[in-house]
């Protein structure tokens, strides 16, 4: 649609960014922008209306969709947050990173047969939506489905992640 392609227009790369040699994709001019946000948040859910019970938001960019997610969908959500910042994690997944090793951690909201839609904003090498697939599971819940705003085919992350919808290529 229109919308979608102007969406994707407001997408902006910053080059050298977190560190040099790498082109950040920053989300932020199109999070602005009211039809955008409405187009791109219609995208995520289509191909999983009425399949899911929650939305599972990865921290911290996740977040910022997963909300107009369960919003727009009528369900609830969960986050999903670094190790250390929610008060009584129930689960708790280890992955590894370029450099070091990361931890994310969910409360019980996810239990047994809870139908989730995981959520982030950029699926790149696949390391952080493998860690949220496994600690979904590790309470028990179904990931029925993964949808990102931005993947990064040329970092190879569908290869370990499996099927994701992705609204747009980068
Ligand atoms: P992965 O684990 O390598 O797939 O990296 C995905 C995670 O890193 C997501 O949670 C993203 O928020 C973040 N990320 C990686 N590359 C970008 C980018 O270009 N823009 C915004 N976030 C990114």
């Amino acid at each position: 649609s229109d919308a979608l392609i102007r969406a994707e227009s407001l997408i902006r790369t910053i080059p050298d960014y977190p560190e040099p040699g790498v082109l950040f994709r920053d989300i932020t001019p199109l999070l602005a922008d009211a039809t955008a946000l409405r187009a791109v948040i219609h995208a995520m859910i289509a191909p999983f209306e009425g399949d899911f019970d929650v939305v599972a938001g990865i921290e911290a960019r996740g977040f910022l969709l997963a909300g107009a997610v369960a919003m727009e969908a009528g369900v609830g959500l969960v986050p999903i947050r670094k190790a250390g910042k929610l008060p009584r994690p129930a689960a708790s997944v280890s992955y590894a990173l370029e450099y070091g090793t990361a931890t994310i951690e969910a409360h019980d909201d996810i239990v047994d047969g809870t139908r989730v839609l995981l959520v982030d904003d950029v699926l790149a090498t696949g390391g952080t939506l493998v860690a949220g697939h496994e600690l979904v599971a590790a309470l028990g819940g179904d990931v029925v489905g993964t949808a990102v705003l931005m993947e990064l085919p040329a970092l190879g992350g569908r290869a370990i992640v499996g099927d994701v919808h992705s609204v747009f290529l980068g």
